[in-house]
């Protein structure tokens, strides 16, 4: 701990008055609409709160909207639900120190994050091309935020502050994810722990709750001589210590000096450290793991436990305005057009795919908000009269696993994949208690529209214990077009991602087509594409583009593989191994494979054509380039059979959108898609039915026996490296 983290003891008794303030259980009332926003200067702190100073200021990266799906905002609330007095410094200016000492010198700390995003993937494309704008900013103006904002911001607070400086606890996605040394993709290279670059006290990962409320806890109770040892060993904390010999059970991953260096030895140790971490970051199971950096250890705690239901209550009850700071005026903010009428249902996500980080930061099993306390959210929003009737999205990181857990009790099991490579029998996925929220929150006086924009998984969604959720789904919550992430169809790539196959995806397909034709509706979906994962070769994207072609699809959303921190993803993408089951693994790291890959999404696109067919000659797959009927580009001119679409889109190309279900204007009536006028449908083409008869939901999926069982500690009896 710094030294003048030893000097915040001496404010902590006015505080436990303060922070002992009895407060009331709110389980399942929401309060109403807060009247003020929390304060960003002084002068507001006065005027609305009668505060002249504060106790907590959160630096934030991101533009401050007091609304629950952004972190300052609901970290803020959360703050001044334990008593304390917050303030907000957002996107300040880290070219001089002025922005940093506006609120001047906070009681207890200075709560450091760059935001809802990492500040790099903010401002650039996984392409590494400049953003056209900045979803966290008024007008979306890029440039508001300095990359690797956690520790310039750090940096800044240390100059403003010198050695008065209140003690730093770093937050937020981008510190969370680099709470141990990490892959950085944008400049190649091992990087170690963020808080050692801040040089924080503290870093706060996943849910930051409540770690907060024991941190605060602790400082109102100082242990030793310097006050400061309660902080040590909160659960969901990081922290830089002289040695780790009085940490019980503390497992000590490969060196910085070990992990760093670009090397074969060195990826292997990374891929050593990675598992080690991976195993530990359990709130169970999880004991603390330490890697050496020079003479200091920076030490990880396992992550806080799973939030109950009444935790989570108690959380989304905060009172809060639900709109911007008022000094941003009109200013559009483009990320909370978005989500201001969205409302989070639950968090965490049991899938734990691999190029996914939602399992590090928000954990790998659901906590779910209770009906009542979801409902009552939606009565106080109704009351505002900016709401216009529509819930924009009533879920989570998967709309579907709202309210589904795990029979036997997490504690029980080490696994931390509940879906992959088939549904664990222990999963409780009956969809019984989302299905009666969704039926709760449309039937709301108020409420015209409860749509569901976040992702579903599909496998999940087959297998709803014989309800009907495809149906109500596709009936009632569907604005038009209803999100899902098959990601790839190829097995083996599939099998890296820890994805269902690509059969489960086609059932869902038909399942849905067959539920919208019930329902009498013209929807479709927007399917989630993913290239260059690690284990994703061309032949396997040769292998997707022919689905796409078969299916008549032409997916809108795709992206290149990003090696998110501290995934599984990423430690594939640098070592070329799968730490966890000791595969080899084909990377494609060159920008030119990469771009091969990505080209065979946009096959249609005479723009991507050069690109396609390099690909499919390096494939060796030429017998798809040419004019028959399963070719996937024309030959270039001069080459025999090079006349189709010379120079110019194909006709049923031209300015027009391409997709299952997209409108057919402008391109010859091939017979797929609702607006289809020619006998031979897509429905009929797939054995469906095309009028409601006959259209029903599929029953129950069989599941397996109980798939994981991990060893404890340091991995036990599995096998890895030597
Ligand atoms: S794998 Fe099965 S037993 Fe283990 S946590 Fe998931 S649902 Fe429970």
């Amino acid at each position: 701990m710094s030294p003048s983290q030893r000097t915040f003891s001496a404010f902590l008794f006015p505080l436990r008055l303060c922070v002992l303030r009895e407060k009331k259980q709110r389980s399942n009332s929401i309060m109403p609409l807060a009247k003020y926003p929390l304060p960003m200067s002084l002068d507001e702190a006065r005027r609305n709160y009668g505060w002249n100073e504060f106790d907590v200021i959160l630096v934030s990266g991101d533009a401050y909207i007091d609304h629950p799906a952004f972190g300052a905002g609901i970290i803020g609330r959360w703050l001044e639900h334990l008593g304390l007095r917050v303030g907000i410094i957002a996107q300040p200016d880290w070219k001089n120190t002025d922005d940093f000492k506006k609120l001047g010198r906070p009681k207890l700390f200075f709560g450091v994050t760059a935001g809802n995003l990492d500040s790099q993937l903010a401002r650039l494309t996984v392409m590494r091309r400049p953003r056209r704008e900045d979803h966290y900013t008024p007008g979306g103006v890029i440039g508001k935020r300095p990359d690797m904002a956690t520790v310039v911001y750090c940096q800044r607070l240390r100059e403003a502050f010198k050695q008065d400086c209140p003690p730093l606890i770093i937050g937020g996605v981008e510190a969370s994810l680099r709470r141990l040394s990490y892959y950085d993709y944008w400049s190649d290279k091992v990087k170690r722990p963020i808080l050692l670059d801040c040089k924080a006290d503290m870093l706060i990962f996943g849910q930051a709750e409540q770690a907060l409320k024991s941190i605060v806890e602790a400082m109102l109770n100082p242990v030793g001589e310097d006050g400061v040892g309660g902080l040590d060993g909160i659960p969901g904390t990081s922290i830089m210590r002289k040695d780790i010999d009085n940490i019980q059970k503390v497992v000590e991953t490969p060196s910085w000096n070990e992990v760093s260096p670009d090397t074969d030895a060195g990826r292997e140790r990374f891929a050593w450290m990675f598992r080690k971490y991976h195993l530990n970051c359990d709130p169970y199971f999880g004991r603390p793991v330490a890697q050496k950096h020079g003479d200091r250890y920076v030490v990880v705690y396992p992550p806080t436990a799973t939030l109950t239901t009444q935790q989570m209550d108690e959380i989304y009850g905060l009172p809060f305005t639900r709109h911007p700071h008022p000094s941003y005026g009109s200013a559009r903010i483009p990320c909370y057009e978005m989500i201001k009428d969205s409302i989070t249902t639950h968090r965490g996500c049991y899938a734990d795919c691999s190029f996914c980080a939602i399992t590090y930061h928000q954990g790998v099993m659901v906590s779910s908000r209770s009906k009542e306390n979801v409902l009552k959210e939606i009565e106080d929003m109704t009351t505002d009269p900016a709401f216009r009737g529509t819930i924009s999205d009533l879920g989570g990181p998967t709309a579907n696993m709202y309210g589904t857990h795990c029979k036997i009790g997490r504690y029980r099991c080490h696994a931390r994949n509940c879906l992959t490579p088939t549904i664990c029998e222990h999963l409780n996925t009956d969809h019984g208690d989302v299905l009666e929220l969704m039926k709760d929150a449309r039937k709301m006086p108020g409420v015209k529209h409860a749509f569901i924009q976040s992702g579903i998984r599909f496998d999940l969604a087959l297998s709803d214990g014989g309800r009907d959720y495809i149906d109500q789904l596709t009936k009632y919550h569907v604005s038009g077009r209803l999100k899902i992430a098959p990601e790839h169809v190829s097995p083996e790539v599939l099998h890296h991602m820890k994805k269902p196959s690509a059969d489960q995806y086609k059932e869902f397909l038909q399942k849905y087509a067959k539920a919208s034709c019930s329902a009498g509706k013209d929807q479709y979906t927007v399917q989630y594409f993913i290239s260059g994962h690690p284990g994703s070769k061309l032949e396997h994207m040769v292998e997707l583009a022919e689905f796409l072609k078969n299916e008549h699809m032409a997916p809108e959303q795709v992206q290149d593989f990003y090696p998110a921190p501290l995934t599984l993803g990423m430690a594939m993408w640098h070592c070329g191994v799968n730490p966890l089951t000791n595969e080899i693994i084909y990377v494609a790291k060159t920008p030119r494979e990469k771009r091969l890959q990505r080209a065979m999404f946009f096959f249609r696109d005479p723009d991507y054509h050069d690109d396609v067919r390099e690909a499919l000659r390096e494939a060796r797959r030429e017998d798809l380039i040419g004019n028959g009927p399963n070719c996937l580009v024309p030959a270039e001119r001069g080459r025999k059979g090079s006349n189709a679409y010379p120079g110019k889109a194909p006709p049923h190309l031209r300015g027009n959108q391409v997709g299952w279900g997209a409108p057919n204007k402008g391109r010859p009536d091939d017979g797929w898609g609702p607006n289809a006028t020619k006998k031979k449908r897509y429905e009929e083409d797939h054995g469906m039915p095309t009028t409601g008869a006959g259209c029903g939901s599929g029953g129950s999926k069989k599941v397996p026996q109980m798939q994981h069982a991990l060893p404890d500690g340091e991995g036990g009896a599995l096998q890895w490296l030597s």
